[in-house]
């Protein structure tokens, strides 16, 4: 049994490959490393280095590989740069799920798990975001995610397809020491860089509306996310049928201060973070329930702040660039 990883190359999808392949299925990658490396990708996983853009070389990929499933996360990831590359985000986003949905229609392939995200929520008014909550994304991104998921919806309305979307909260840490957040944009990669090069990390903002002024978000841990897809596919495999999207989120919010705290915690590094400017964009507070995916996909967090903390820092050592 095969399936093919869309940004298999990439922090995430590189997780998820090799729980894919813990837990015994064979795993194809396709991934222009736009944000992926070559060297996330393990030994033995066929990598095929293109663009989904490429309907017919990812068709034929299906076809030659008997991929019976996809995890789709290729894609242009940064919500924040989102705005100024609207163009860019649609292209790499939609056309690229649209290409992706076309490839295995045309390879009669009709199980998907895609990669939505928290950002179709936008600034959500409750305390804890649901499935049900109405979505209302405030960015090119958050957008092209929420169309992704509609294009799955309408795919399946029209011919066979059988589909759920997960909806990440803050991915973070790290499974194996191998693999681990390039992102330069993101919280604990950026907050580790500036320790590594002496730097004090940064505060965007400490007069939010919560208990201690940061921003409040719901960390979860990369190796329990990546067992979530293997989950969801696997259901969708057996014949199983899924909710449209499921968020994966842990119920807790962690402030960005409490994040500075659990790093210097880590890592022994005594530190005071400097207070800059508000990010633009960022909502105060974004903390989702997973109880349906704790029905549905065995969602759990199996994994403590600190150690997603430390499993980051660990990994990110391990790799001096
Ligand atoms: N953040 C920060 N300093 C940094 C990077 C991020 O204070 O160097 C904050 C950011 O404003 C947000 C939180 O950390 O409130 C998480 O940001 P991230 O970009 O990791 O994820 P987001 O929730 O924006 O998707």
């Amino acid at each position: 049994m095969t399936v093919l990883v869309t940004g298999g190359a990439g922090y995430i999808g590189s997780h998820i490959v090799r729980a894919f392949r813990l837990a015994g299925l064979d795993c194809i990658v396709v991934d222009d490393l736009s944000s992926g490396h070559r060297e996330f990708v393990p030994d033995g996983v066929e990598f095929i280095d293109t663009n989904i853009l490429d309907s017919t070389l990812v068709a034929k990929a299906m076809v030659e590989h008997e991929v019976e499933a996809v995890v789709h996360l290729a894609g242009f990831k940064y919500a924040g740069v989102s705005v100024q590359r609207p163009l860019h985000t649609y292209e790499q986003n939609v056309q690229g799920t649209v290409s992706l949905l076309q490839a295995m229609h045309e390879a009669d392939v009709d199980k998907i798990v895609f990669s939505s995200s928290a950002a179709v929520y936008g600034t959500p008014d409750v305390d804890i975001v649901t499935e049900a909550t109405a979505t209302a994304p405030e960015s090119p991104y958050g957008e092209s995610k929420l169309i992704g998921e509609w294009l799955l919806r309408d795919a399946a309305r029209a011919f066979p397809m059988h589909h759920t979307s997960l909806r990440y909260f803050n991915v973070v840490g790290s499974a194996v020491p191998d693999l681990y957040d390039t992102s330069p944009h993101n919280l604990f990669p950026l907050v580790i860089e500036a320790l590594l090069e002496g730097r004090t990390p940064r505060i965007f903002g400490d007069d939010y509306p919560t208990p201690d002024g940061t921003c409040v978000r719901d960390y979860i841990h990369v190796a329990d996310l990546a067992d979530a897809h293997v989950v969801a596919a696997q259901k969708l495999l057996a014949g199983t049928q899924l909710e449209p999207v499921y968020n994966l989120g842990s119920g807790d919010g962690v402030s960005v201060r409490e994040i500075m705290t659990a790093v210097a915690d880590a890592t022994g590094i005594e530190f005071e973070p400097e207070i800059s400017d508000r990010r633009p964009g960022d909502p105060a507070r974004i903390v989702a329930s997973g109880e349906l995916a704790a029905r549905d996909l065995d969602w759990a967090m199996r994994h403590s702040l600190a150690d997603m903390v430390s499993s980051a820092w660990n990994a990110r050592q391990n790799h001096p660039v």
